[in-house]
């Protein structure tokens, strides 16, 4: 059994092919490499938490045993989808050093996985994914294009970060929701738009209410949101201070060499993190990956995995 698994591990890497640029993580390939992922490590178990609109799965990975749950997610938003290559790079290099017996970022992966439960969801929002990455249909893309008719002064498709329906997923928690939504309705996004419409109602779009219910069914104890662009990490949520968050904060800024930033964004509100601190009082942080426009392109993942790979093993070595 241990040369069968062996074997699998050798198995050629459909993401990240040795000695060559990271393919984009369309849908697809997202799905092929959690596959592969979970037939190469047996420690690993894969899972969906919900649909998207376009009824693709939302899957997560968890590995660990340990009592510490930190969970990891990224591209709430489309044009961010880097930030999923990241990730999926992450937990591939954690997972093998774990059968390897090896370290990440100069941590004991093996070590981690026993003081942890972790939980990676790669891929918030994979029809928006799909859709700057040219990958869907037609029809599918005419009903975006619609929408982002009404917002000429966006790029289209590069400027999309919302969901299929043009709710933009990380403005959708029920934390100062009705904030942002003044703000961003005053800023002219008062319908479905390829960016900042709040939506109807707080969770509304299928994607935000899928991985809310299943953070409150799964009760993390840290939660790790990926964005682009910035290299700044946000920790701050209106007045709340969780117990040890600025402490976890300034590790992970020191193993990046991103910014901790002191003060929210002044349209901070009803995000994921903002939420999640909200209700449990516990450290949540968006991090804001790399620098320039969005989409950042694939060749900057090298540089950004540098200084992300730390920050995410820091994370879960607390
Ligand atoms: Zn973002």
């Amino acid at each position: 059994m241990k040369n069968c698994r062996q074997t699998f591990s050798a198995a050629p890497h459909p993401m990240f092919p040795a000695g060559g640029a990271p393919l984009v993580p369309s849908s697809d390939a997202v799905y092929l490499e959690m596959n592969r992922m979970a037939g190469a490590y047996p420690f690993v178990t894969l899972s969906e938490y919900g649909r998207s609109v376009l009824a693709r799965p939302l899957l997560y990975i968890c590995a660990g045993t340990g009592p510490r749950r930190v969970w990891y997610n990224a591209a709430h938003h489309a044009n961010e989808w880097i930030t999923s290559s990241v990730l999926l790079k992450f937990m591939d290099d954690l997972f093998s050093a774990a059968q390897m017996g090896g370290s990440v970022a100069g941590l004991d992966a093996a070590r981690l996985l026993r003081e942890n439960r972790l939980c990676f969801m790669p891929l918030v929002n994979p029809d928006g994914v799909d859709l700057v990455l040219g990958r869907l249909g037609q029809s599918e893309t005419a009903s975006a294009r619609k929408i982002a008719r009404n917002y000429p002064a966006i790029p289209f498709p590069d400027g999309w970060k919302a969901n299929l329906q043009g709710t933009d997923l990380n403005l959708q928690y029920p934390a100062n929701w009705e904030k942002a939504k003044e703000i961003k309705f005053a800023q002219g996004y008062t319908g479905p738009a390829p960016r900042d419409y709040v939506g109807p109602y707080p969770l509304s779009a299928p994607e935000s209410r899928a991985l809310a219910a299943f953070t409150q069914a799964g009760s993390p104890d840290v939660t790790l949101s990926l964005h682009t662009q910035g290299e700044v990490i946000y920790w701050r949520f209106a007045d709340f201070d969780p117990p040890g968050a600025r402490a976890l904060g300034e590790k992970l800024a020191e193993a990046s060499g991103y910014a901790l930033s002191e003060t929210p964004p002044v349209s901070d509100n009803a995000g994921y993190k903002d939420w999640f601190i909200q209700d449990w009082n516990l450290p949540g942080y968006t991090v804001e990956m790399g620098l320039g426009e969005n989409p950042l392109p694939i060749s900057d993942f090298a540089a950004i995995y540098t200084r992300m790979a730390p920050l995410l093993a820091v994370a879960a070595n607390g």
